[in-house]
């Protein structure tokens, strides 16, 4: 995951589009929405920790594409997991579980 900076430096060299907006996950559309995800499961941590940066942050709708609607279950969802210490709040912890 270390390779953030780099990731965000490639995509706007390789591509030289506007924003630079060719990060590591290039999702243009929602992920939820691809797989018809209606419900999004506070306990599926897997799919919750690809939404969180690594510093423990909710990613931000515009790096990963998840629509507002999403967005908000996701949000919901990944509060609730940390509040069950399903999730990290802080790095510290993040690298502490993997
Ligand atoms: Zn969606």
């Amino acid at each position: 995951m270390e390779d953030r900076e780099y990731g965000a430096y490639e995509g706007e060299r390789r591509r030289g589009g506007p924003g630079g907006r060719g990060r590591y996950q290039r999702r243009r559309f929602c992920a939820f929405c691809v797989d018809k995800v209606d419900h999004i499961d506070y306990k599926d941590v897997n799919t919750l920790r690809r939404f969180i940066s690594e510093q423990g942050y909710i990613d931000s709708r515009r790096r990963t594409g998840t629509c507002a609607r999403h967005q908000r279950r996701l949000t919901l969802a990944i509060k609730r997991a940390r509040h069950l210490a399903l999730l990290p709040y802080t790095a510290e912890h993040v690298r502490r579980f993997s």
